[in-house]
Parts: C-alpha cells; sequence; structure tokens
C-alpha cells in the first residue's frame, strides 16, 4: 500500500445527465440499420424506439465530449482505484507519494501555503473544473490507496 500526501482536488459532479438516442427494431428484437423499413432477418416492419442513456460527469468523459478542453489532459490524474470525485496533480511539487514504512514531515502552514501556490498555477484549470463540476475543493491531506 502506499499513500499519497499533498494537494488533491474534491469535484462534485453535475447531477447525471441524460440523453435520447433512437434506434430501430422489428418486433422480435432484432436491432437494424436505419435506411432499411424491413427486417433483414425475419422481414417484419422495423419500428423506432427511443432510448435514455445516463451519462456520468466523470473527469474523462468530460475529457471526451469537450466539456474540458483537451489541452487540460495532462493536469490532474485519478488512479483507477480512487473515487471519481478525487483528482490529483500531475505536477508532483505538489504531493508526495510514501510506500509502506515510509515517512515524511511537513512544516506549520505548508498546506496553506502549498494550496495558495496551487490556486494560482492552476487558475485557468480550476475555472475550467468551476464550470464543468457542481462544485470544487482544493485540500490538502492524504489520499490512500492500494498498489
Ligand atoms: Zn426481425
Amino acid at each position: 500500500m502506499s499513500t499519497y500526501l499533498g494537494i488533491y482536488i474534491k469535484a462534485i459532479p453535475k447531477k447525471v445527465e441524460e440523453k435520447s438516442y433512437n434506434h430501430q427494431k422489428c418486433s422480435e428484437g432484432h436491432t437494424n440499420n436505419y435506411s432499411a423499413n424491413f427486417c433483414q432477418e425475419c422481414g417484419q416492419k422495423i419500428i423506432t424506439l427511443s432510448s435514455i442513456d445516463k451519462v456520468d460527469h466523470t473527469y474523462f468523459n468530460m475529457l471526451n465530449d469537450g466539456t474540458i478542453p483537451e489541452v487540460y489532459e495532462d493536469m490532474v490524474y485519478k488512479p483507477e482505484y480512487l473515487d471519481d470525485e478525487i483528482l490529483i496533480p500531475n505536477n508532483n511539487i505538489y504531493g508526495v507519494e510514501l510506500y509502506k514504512g515510509g515517512a515524511y514531515s511537513i512544516y506549520q502552514n505548508y498546506s496553506i501555503h502549498s494550496i495558495r501556490t496551487f490556486k494560482d498555477e492552476y487558475s485557468d484549470f480550476l475555472e475550467v473544473l468551476d464550470s464543468a463540476y457542481k462544485s470544487y475543493e482544493v485540500l490538502y491531506g492524504v489520499v490512500y490507496y492500494h498498489d
């Protein structure tokens, strides 16, 4: 097990977005292409149905759909075993990874100073998070994960 100590962002996604789409099926449930009027498998008439997909606003699908511009792709990382709400800055001056038995000491007020520096350096990125997420917080502390 290792531990990350330092700056992390806790970002609360906006409410899950619903996207509707149409698809075409015959009454037997065969899926068909859009141009045909009758099923290619059983010959029955094809009807159009609409469905709703729920899309989670994770960091990665916001990158995919352009909510977060691609230029910000490398600003943070998220180990897969961490909660989707936690983002860790990619710049390792803001945190340290401790392995089993490791020790690290921080100066008093270091966290406050570090958060201030981080907010300055990442201000453009934080503005993007501000509109992409419901809310976010820049925090300093320990994030556990297994490796
Ligand atoms: Zn059919």
